[in-house]
């Protein structure tokens, strides 16, 4: 596959990292208390799709959701960042949605298995045009909003994360390091909710800031 340039960034993206139960209400749907440090897990670079992407849910599960995401891009790499310096070291940020076969998670989940295939198909990582941050700004209180068919389904704001994007980079990059063009989704709100064929899905962050439409094949 050649390189998937991130849109709006003119940047390779490298590697996909993903937070798990950043809002307490969708770790409470999903049966679980909020953790109490960053739940961490990666998606394949295949897994990555632009706006107006057609969406081919694969025939391996039943119960596909949407989970509609804050997503930043790596401009700058670093290893132990400090959360002060942690805007310094992104690019930019979109709106995606992280597909997630509920199924095969919930089954993985049972077994004490991974999450790289209920998470990690084609097509489960589609993420809008990026919006530049310059040097010295950060941003807030964003709204995040998905829609199915022009209904509703989820709508959280970034204020409620349990860890803030500062602490998600600086904790990442005790771990990670991070590079120029690696994507970090920071969790979903609630009201995550299965997804059907031919469904067009919109997803919305702030005020239009970024908007990013899929739709599932039928
Ligand atoms: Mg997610």
């Amino acid at each position: 596959m050649a390189h998937f340039i991130i849109p709006g960034l003119d940047l390779p993206a490298h590697s996909i990292f993903c937070i798990g139960r950043n809002y307490a209400e969708h770790a409470k749907e999903m049966g679980h208390l909020p953790p109490s440090e960053p739940i961490v897990f990666l998606k394949p670079l295949s897994a990555l799709c632009t706006d107006g992407s057609l969406i081919n849910l694969p025939p391996q599960s039943t119960d596909i959701h949407h989970e509609v995401e804050l997503v930043l891009a790596i401009g700058k790499s670093g290893k132990n960042i400090s959360e002060s310096d942690a805007w310094d070291h992104i690019a930019g940020f979109g709106i995606g949605i992280d597909f997630t076969a509920r199924d095969l998670q919930k089954q993985a989940k049972d077994k004490g298995q991974p999450w790289s295939i209920a998470k990690g198909f084609d097509h489960f990582a589609p993420v809008s045009n990026f919006i530049k941050l310059n040097a010295g700004e950060s941003i807030e209180s964003l709204e995040l909003k998905i829609l199915v068919d022009g209904e509703l389904r989820q709508h959280g704001n970034t204020d409620h994360m349990i860890f803030s994007i500062p602490e998600l980079v600086s904790f990442l990059s005790t771990i990670f390091t991070l590079t120029e063009g690696d994507l970090i989704f920071t969790g979903t709100p609630e009201g995550v909710s299965a997804v059907q064929a031919g469904n067009n899905i919109e997803a919305i962050l702030g005020n239009d800031l970024a908007t990013l439409t899929v739709s599932i094949s039928k």
